[in-house]
């Protein structure tokens, strides 16, 4: 079977690569993603497919396809995610953006041409398949408060699908190399932010108000005590003030301070927990200073977790694929994705294809105005969405 899935990636490499290139010179961003769309659902039609679902909360954006809908057995998702970020390109690439306001420079042109090769040949496939595989082609990614996956989920995008998998291209990693981690491998990234109510006054008659801004500085410093003092040392957990906003000038003491800020970990119940000890300080603190706290807590993204069963049989199989030595088990990432919301919801594995490639002078970090991926990888790519999804079906993932 690898042999076959490998064989075919090859032979459709110069195509996926052009899909690839096409969708990098017409980035759309977050929710925005129309056009993107209209290509993938025209190359799926192309490939045989009929029953579409396309749009995602009510925007034409997003697309859910099926194979095998109504054969018995297990279902296997297959995720990427389409969008691109508000920012200028400054490569020079033949295929470089034709939009000034956008550029795909996290690589989700790759991940949307990738899906589109592994629907092809998965159709190839498709009596042959020992179930039935959902591919998810997926809105907004980079815009964390108004997840494309949240929406998806929402609208049922994962009834009655047992596992997913997804990848994403990873230029800190070499072309030709897989990354895996059993567990946490991006953190969850939450927002927070705090109101503080004294009360004000003159800045010479301190006794006659209430002062906000010295309850904030020190809400500052024991704020720092949950990471240091509260939670197991061998956790890991950030928690960052941001912004701190009060008063008008020297000498008034303002009615009120404002904070906002943000906490990462990479532990649901760790992440629970720092909710619950901030909340309990802030309001305590507060009073304690005879002010009033509002605090509120926005989980924004959880941790990114592969289910560790799935990703260590999913590291196994893709050596065939890579080599014994391009299989690698790398430290986690304080970035977000919202993957984690799927795998929040089923067990799965979320992978990362190495597209570093000095020789070709692809080397910049994800998010960089000269960003781009090693178009030897997609094949590779392609190749281990088709695996993954055959060895979840056939019960070996
Ligand atoms: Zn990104
Ligand atoms: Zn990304």
């Amino acid at each position: 079977m690898l042999e076959r899935i490998r064989a075919r990636a090859r032979e459709l490499a110069p195509e996926i690569a052009s899909w690839r290139h096409h969708f990098h010179a017409h980035p759309e961003l977050s929710f925005e993603e129309t056009e993107t769309t209209r290509r993938v659902v025209e190359l799926l039609r192309s490939f045989g497919y009929e029953h579409l679902r396309i749009g995602t909360a009510g925007l034409p954006t997003g697309v859910v396809a099926d194979l095998n809908p109504d054969k018995p057995g297990r279902c296997h998702a297959l995720r990427a995610d389409m969008d691109a970020l508000p920012m200028t390109e400054e490569g020079t690439c033949p295929y470089r953006s034709t939009n000034p306001k956008a550029m795909h420079a996290c690589g989700h042109d790759a991940h949307v041409a990738m899906l589109l090769g592994a629907a092809r040949i998965l159709k190839e496939m498709e009596e042959d398949l020992p179930g039935r595989v959902r591919l998810l082609f997926q809105p907004s990614e980079e815009s964390p408060h108004r997840s494309g996956a949240r929406a998806m989920i929402a609208e049922n995008a994962l009834a009655g699908v047992d596992t997913i998998s997804g990848l994403h291209v990873w230029s800190p990693l070499e072309s030709g190399t897989l990354g895996y981690r059993t567990g946490p491998l991006m953190a969850s990234a939450d927002q927070w932010e705090c109101t503080i109510e004294g009360k004000g006054g003159h800045g010479g008659l301190p006794h006659q108000a209430v002062d906000p801004v010295v309850a904030a500085s020190l809400l500052v410093g024991a704020l720092q005590t949950i990471v240091s003092r509260e939670i197991n040392p061998l956790d890991t957990a950030v928690l960052t003030v941001g912004r701190i906003e009060a008063g008008i000038t020297f000498n008034i003491i303002p009615d009120r301070a404002e904070m906002m800020g943000t906490v990462r970990t990479f532990d649901r119940d760790v992440r629970k927990d720092i909710q619950a000890r901030m909340r309990r300080i802030a309001e305590g603190l507060c009073e304690t200073m005879r002010c009033k706290a509002d605090f509120r807590y926005k989980e924004v993204l959880p941790p990114t977790v592969s289910d560790p069963g799935l990703a260590a049989k999913a590291a196994a199989l893709a050596k065939p694929l890579f080599g014994e030595d391009n299989v690698l088990e790398i430290p986690p990432v304080m970035a977000a994705e919202d993957m984690s919301l799927y795998l929040e919801k089923i067990p799965g594995v979320f992978l990362f294809l190495g597209t570093g490639n000095a020789a070709k002078g692809l080397t910049q970090a994800h998010h960089h105005p000269h960003f781009d991926v090693d178009d030897d990888v997609l094949p590779l790519g392609v190749s281990l969405h088709c695996l993954l999804a055959w060895a979840s079906l056939a019960g070996a993932l």
